[in-house]
């Protein structure tokens, strides 16, 4: 069951402090939360935004006053965060951050024992403990207490290296840029690369609430001094990170920057190489470069909703080997079943040492595949019926994951998906014909605007 009003988006709790919500719904939000754990330690972290500090001291208040006891790890890394909580022994975890949103955004995400976001049943739990106001409140005796948790970062980079062959990646003395985007994996990735003896070379890496490099946001246009500074330093590779540093984007020695399922497929390619015949977990919308991909060692592919919450959750349930989203995001879980930009990092860098290949030439091996994203107006209240109406027009393989993902031919789709967070039905869709993915695109955007119309709206 879906409570009536929902605080738990695609990715955690979002919201504009001091707009949406004021400190007495971080307060009351994290009391439910508290509730919903019932007891034991809860590790507590943060990015770098300005909002953050003061958000997660009255998260911590909010927890201590329903009982439980609070670890801060103060400024983290979302995956460190996540991976702390399972090897120091807590009971859960919330980490402080909006991601990649602008800075005026903040957000709450919720973490289980073992690291993992909590599922969407148990995000509906908390929202109806707030709503029912049934948190349980503590007195003097019985409420938490506090302390600093320090081991957060080093047992992260620790972690991550214990994934890799050190001995490997540092014989080769790769040079790297990474584009930190003012986040905080500012705090962890440099040093990583470090102990793998790279030559490392950091852009936006002062930790700042702005985001005043880049944006918080890595994509193809907000990369480009990345681009130019793998060039210009001849580097081996570059990277770039989001906000919290869960995603990784990558760019070739040539300056070249790929979409998150193209790298992310060299990543899962060379991970399926080690342990073929495994599972692998990836949303709606990704490539079917990774069918391609898993088919090469014979292993399966699972597709969720979107939302990186769903690929972890489904990798945990299947006890799946790789996770992969479009964004950038890959889930090795030897090290934890979460996105984790680091780990991504280490494991391209591994790639490339066993491989002893540079990052363009194990992308030509993959095949090409084109494509286009195009979205439309659509008022919140008329998606159900336009999506009902788009149906008809179904032809062919129809799969209803999440939206409508319709099978052209064998190798070309189109996913129609009414936005979780805003206003628009997307449409997404591949092919590896660059003719047909804008025949299929101008089809269905007539189609769409149609159904809009028919509906009432546009
Ligand atoms: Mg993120």
């Amino acid at each position: 069951m879906i409570n009536e009003r929902r605080f738990f988006g695609t990715n955690g709790i979002r919201f504009k402090p001091g707009i949406d919500f004021g400190l007495d719904f971080v307060i009351e939000m994290s009391e439910a939360i508290g509730t919903y754990f019932s007891k034991g330690s809860i590790l507590v972290g943060y990015d770098g935004r300005n909002t953050s500090p003061m958000i997660a001291k009255a998260v911590m208040a909010g927890l201590m006053s329903v009982g439980l006891q609070v670890g801060e790890a103060g400024l983290s890394p979302t995956p460190a965060l996540q991976y702390a909580i399972g090897k120091l022994g807590y009971n859960g975890g919330l980490m402080i951050t909006a991601s990649h949103n602008p800075p005026e955004y903040n957000g709450i995400k919720v973490m289980g024992q073992d690291g993992v976001e909590i599922s969407r049943e148990d995000e509906v739990k908390i929202e109806r403990i707030f709503l029912e106001k049934s948190m349980r409140r503590a007195d003097w005796r019985t409420v938490g207490n506090y302390q600093q948790e320090i081991k957060v970062l080093s047992t992260y980079i620790q972690g991550i290296l214990s994934q890799v062959d050190i001995d490997l990646i540092s014989s080769k003395r790769f040079r790297v840029v990474l584009d930190l985007g003012n986040g905080v994996q500012s705090l962890a990735a440099p040093y990583i690369l470090e102990n793998l003896n790279c030559e490392v070379i950091t852009i936006n890496s002062d930790i700042n609430g702005e985001f005043s490099g880049r944006g918080a946001e890595p994509t193809l246009e907000t990369l480009i001094g990345l681009s130019k500074a793998v060039k210009a330093h001849n580097a081996d590779l570059g990277v770039g990170y989001d906000g919290d540093g869960d995603r990784s984007i990558f760019c070739d020695e040539n300056g070249v920057i790929y979409t998150g399922d193209r790298s992310g497929a060299v990543i899962m390619d060379y991970v399926l190489s080690k342990k073929p015949k495994s599972l692998v977990v990836t949303t709606v919308s990704t490539s079917q470069i990774i069918d391609y991909v898993a088919k090469r060692y014979e292993s399966k592919v699972l597709r969720t909703r979107v939302g990186s919450v769903d690929v972890s959750r489904k990798m945990v349930e299947t006890k799946a080997l790789f996770g992969i989203e479009e964004n950038g995001g890959c889930f090795y879980a030897p090290h934890i079943p979460v996105r984790d930009g680091a780990m991504s990092t280490a494991l391209m860098l591994e790639c490339m040492a066993k491989r002893n290949q540079k990052l363009s030439e194990l992308i030509k091996e993959l095949p090409q595949f084109y494509q286009k994203k195009a979205k439309f107006a659509c008022p919140n209240e008329l998606k159900t019926r336009v999506m009902s109406l788009i149906e008809r027009y179904s032809e062919g393989e129809v799969e209803k994951i999440d939206g409508i993902k319709l099978w052209i031919d064998k190798s070309s789709w189109i996913l129609l998906r009414p936005s979780g967070t805003e206003p628009l039905i997307r449409v997404f869709a591949e092919s590896d014909d660059e003719k047909k993915l804008e025949e299929i695109i101008s089809r269905f955007s007539f189609i769409v605007e149609d159904s809009i119309k028919k509906c009432g709206g546009g």
